[in-house]
């Protein structure tokens, strides 16, 4: 039995760990649970698995919470409720699916008070990866990947050293717009931009998806958590998104992980890891999905992948600004406020403007966070 605490319980992620949780009742019990504002759904889930602690984001919602839910689960708000979550005596594992870098606090404190972490939020490894990689190693707990791409890799891996490996190769579907000519890209909606072709995912990262930002942001963290640098982190576009992802090792073989698209699948994996245990949820037929065809990212189309690539090798603070840059060009994308193209073109005006802090420390790190927001935002407005 594994005791959870869930951050981001009540998005896309989330929602998919309490199935997989309600899958596996004799593996999986869920003692802490964190949402933002949605109040209905963690309470709802609060009823039905008695979680020893809740946090919501706004302490006025935690106490109505509290009056409402009785005495059995703890309800605590704000930052220091996420890190009163993820260090909860009782939890063995913490996973962390909050959008944005919210995450990253809590990652940390799970990792110094020995929990193993199981990480969706990529701007956790995006923004500080090799931060929390050494405290990992430090504190002798384990990262894995929840992210499907990081997942197959890890599973085709098998904790070999990255000195077997020639490549990693991350899949991509392309998005929405794989096949959208270059001149049309000023004129896509958010709505257009939310309708991914493959996969049912929270606001943000669908957007993402249709920049590529969201795979430029995967080629980061998997630098991190596989511990190889930048040049060996490949991108291949597979729309029918059944490969995963690959490791191609240095005799040549190349092993994949396929299923149908889940996230319920690389979630079970990370919660019941190195066990694999029975699910009928995923079912693949190889024979009814006929063709899998691979090609070349269009990287002239898409130049967040060379935005993240640069960002990756430089290092230092500069992740942490293309990060923070990108969050807030999404959010100016869907309040209107710029076209799709200026979404990229906002993170490369800040990546231009930032000078770049070799080996940060944390502070530095979230130093050039706000740095960015505030430059991006400037430049967006
Ligand atoms: P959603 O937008 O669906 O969900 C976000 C979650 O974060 C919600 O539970 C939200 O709560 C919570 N949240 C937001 N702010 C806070 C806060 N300050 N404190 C506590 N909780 C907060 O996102 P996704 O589930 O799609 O993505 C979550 C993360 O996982 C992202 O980093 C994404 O990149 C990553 N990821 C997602 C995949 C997917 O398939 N969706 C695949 C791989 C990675 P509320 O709704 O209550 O406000």
């Amino acid at each position: 039995m594994k005791n959870l605490v869930l951050l981001g319980c009540t998005g896309s992620i989330g929602t998919s760990t309490i199935r997989v949780a309600e899958d596996l009742p004799d593996r999986i019990r869920l003692v802490g649970l964190a949402a933002g504002a949605n109040t209905r759904l963690i309470a709802e889930q609060t009823l039905r698995h008695r979680p020893e602690v809740i946090c919501v984001a706004d302490s006025s919602d935690a106490k109505e919470l509290a009056a409402t839910l009785g005495t059995v689960t703890r309800v605590v708000s704000g930052g220091d409720g996420l890190l009163e979550l993820a260090t909860l005596p009782s939890a063995d594992i913490v996973l962390i699916a909050i959008v944005g870098t919210a995450g990253l606090l809590p990652a940390l404190a799970a990792i110094r008070a020995g929990k193993d972490i199981a990480v969706a939020s990529k701007e956790i490894l995006v923004m500080a990866g090799e931060i929390v990689m050494n405290e990992a190693r430090k504190y002798g707990v384990r990262v894995l990947a929840v992210d499907s791409e990081h997942s197959a890799i890890f599973q085709c891996l098998q904790e070999r050293p990255a000195e077997s490996v020639r490549r990693l190769w991350l899949t991509a579907s392309g998005g929405p717009f794989r096949k959208t000519p270059k001149e049309e890209f000023h004129a896509i909606t958010v709505e257009r931009a939310l309708k991914h072709p493959s996969w049912v995912m929270g606001p943000k990262i669908t957007i993402d998806s249709a920049t590529l930002f969201n795979k430029g942001l995967e080629m980061i963290e998997a630098r991190w958590l596989f511990d190889i640098e930048m040049a060996r982190v490949e991108v291949v576009v597979h729309p029918q998104s059944v490969v995963h992802s690959m490791v191609e090792f240095v005799d040549g073989s190349i092993l994949a992980q396929l299923s149908t698209p889940d996230m319920c699948l690389p979630i079970q994996y990370a919660l019941t890891y190195p066990d694999r245990v029975e699910s009928e949820r995923v079912q693949t037929n190889l024979a009814k999905l006929g063709t899998l065809t691979f090609e070349e990212p269009d990287v002239d189309r898409f130049p967040s992948l060379a935005l993240a690539r640069s960002a990756g090798e430089v290092g230092g603070t500069l992740p942490a600004v293309l990060n923070a840059a990108n969050e807030v060009a999404v959010e100016a994308f869907c309040g209107g406020k710029i076209n799709f193209l200026q979404i990229t073109e906002t993170v490369r005006r800040a990546m231009e403007r930032h000078a770049t802090v070799r080996n940060p420390s944390l502070e530095e790190i979230l130093e050039a966070d706000n740095w960015a927001r505030t430059t991006a935002l400037n430049g967006a407005g």
